[in-house]
């Protein structure tokens, strides 16, 4: 008789690397301290009777903007952090747009004590490189961060301090960062359009009907994504950089990743908007709805489920990107000026789970697609995957249940935005979200606490290795 766990999961399908199948699972100190045949006589505090629901491990959003601690009004690290629970991730990485941007390693340090005071799940940060000096890359290496962030786009007007150090549409600084950032052997995640083409499309777009989606495609159509990627793709052939490219959302930026295979170490990320969302919902949800890069069409849909499936395309994060309800209402029916981004934290479990119940995506894949290969690529080993050892971050789903979409009942701060999703319907829905070995959501309710959530450091690892 085994005595002495903290928690025991009883009656459980289990997703592990291995199999879908039943196992109880016992947890100690907030780690996976045994995986049981089922039944199996076993002493713990807690028992947590999960018949008829499958565990997964929680997902890790590798691609997030709470934004704290500069504009509060459109959600805070506990808002958001609380919508993450809800949503069934228990750790999320955040992107450097702040104000100022998160581009030192004093604001890294400043903006982890910030968000460890009152995140509810575990967190961990990107820094931009604003100043190549091998001095400043290691602080910001040193302070922790999971990974640097750029973009091959200039800031936005207006938003300058918010990109600095970030925005880097000149080709030779993007070689030149590229092969600064290989040295550390951390990911270097780019937001990836072709700055020369997006001004090449506006000064064609004149006179487009602003009011349109359509028209927010026309000024920022796939190629311009595409060539952003293939000339990044082709820029680290000679950097040997540990490349990631965000928020694939076309069939022709798909084409260019399986072109490159095997040219230098790269990995590609989309979104559950391009998965499931065309231009036409965008145009329902209004200026809300708008992301950049664009949301497209049913062909590039098609596109991104088949390189989810060969292996083109490894993650699938929310870029969750929240404003406040005026920002978006003081450009309504105008797209080419409304701010980008919209809710997304508490849309990724559920909109995968339907994915499994249409035949999309296995249940393998799924953990894989939200946790597995995010904590492999970012070398967070105690995440990622139900196992012996591994912390107990894990989400008990109901596959038979459904989830039903309801903005004004979202917990982000955003929810007054959430237009994109609004009266959605999943198949599929947490019942339970665990944070090392803590129940953070349970059935509709917040049950963690401010502050419990962890700052994840990556272990270091040696630099990529030049492929070229
Ligand atoms: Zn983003």
């Amino acid at each position: 008789m085994k005595a002495g766990f903290d928690t025991l999961i009883r009656n459980a399908t289990v997703v592990t690397p291995q199999s879908v199948a039943p196992l109880d699972i016992a947890i100690t100190n907030g780690r996976i301290a045994a995986l049981l045949a089922p039944g199996t006589p076993a002493m713990a505090r807690d028992i947590i009777d999960a018949r008829g629901l499958h565990v997964l491990s929680g997902a890790i959003d590798i691609h997030c903007h709470v934004r704290a601690p500069a504009f509060p009004e459109r959600g805070t690290v506990e808002s958001e952090t609380r919508a993450a629970a809800a949503g069934g991730i228990t750790t999320l990485f955040e992107m450097p747009i702040s104000k100022p941007c998160c581009n030192t390693a004093e604001r890294v340090i400043l903006r982890r004590d910030h968000f460890a005071a009152s995140a509810l799940v575990d967190f961990a940060l990107y820094a931009a490189p604003a100043d190549l000096s091998p001095h400043a890359i290691e602080a910001s290496v040193n302070a922790g961060i999971v990974a640097f962030k750029i973009f091959t786009t200039a800031a936005p007007a207006g938003r300058e301090d918010e990109f600095a150090g970030l925005a880097i549409p000149d080709e030779g600084q993007q070689l030149a960062t590229l092969q600064a950032l290989a040295k550390t052997g951390l990911p270097v995640v780019v937001h990836a359009e072709s700055e020369p083409l997006l001004r090449y499309f506006q000064a064609r777009g004149r006179g487009l009907n602003p009011s349109l989606a359509t028209t927010h495609n026309a000024l920022r159509p796939p190629v311009c994504e595409a060539v952003a990627v293939a000339k990044l793709l082709t820029l680290n052939m000679e950097a040997g950089a540990k490349l990631h490219i965000a928020h694939v959302t076309s069939a022709l930026t798909v084409e260019v990743l399986r072109r490159f295979k095997g040219t230098s170490d790269f990995s590609a990320e989309t979104c559950p908007h391009y998965l499931i969302r065309t231009v036409s919902d965008i145009q329902a949800a209004g200026v809300f709805g708008k992301i950049n890069p664009p949301v497209r069409d049913h062909a590039d849909q098609e596109a991104l489920w088949s390189a989810l499936a060969d292996g083109t395309i490894t993650h699938v994060t929310t870029d969750h990107a929240s404003f406040a309800h005026a920002e978006k209402q003081a450009h309504l029916g105008d797209f080419p000026n409304a701010p980008p981004g919209a809710p997304g934290l508490e849309i990724l479990v559920p909109s995968m789970l339907d994915a499994v119940a249409k035949g999309r995506i296995d249940l393998k894949r799924m953990t894989e697609l939200l946790s597995g290969n995010a904590a492999c690529r970012f070398n967070i080993p105690d995440k990622g995957s139900i196992r012996l050892g591994a912390d107990a971050d894990l989400m008990l789903v109901d596959l038979s249940a459904r989830t039903q979409i309801e903005a004004s009942r979202l917990f982000t701060h955003a929810r007054d935005v959430a237009h994109l999703y609004d009266g959605a319907e999943f198949q599929g829905r947490i019942d339970r979200t665990i944070l090392r070995g803590m129940t953070v959501y349970r059935a509709g309710e917040i049950t963690g606490a401010a502050g419990r959530g962890r700052y994840i450091e990556p272990t270091p690892v040696s630099p990529a290795r030049a492929v070229a």
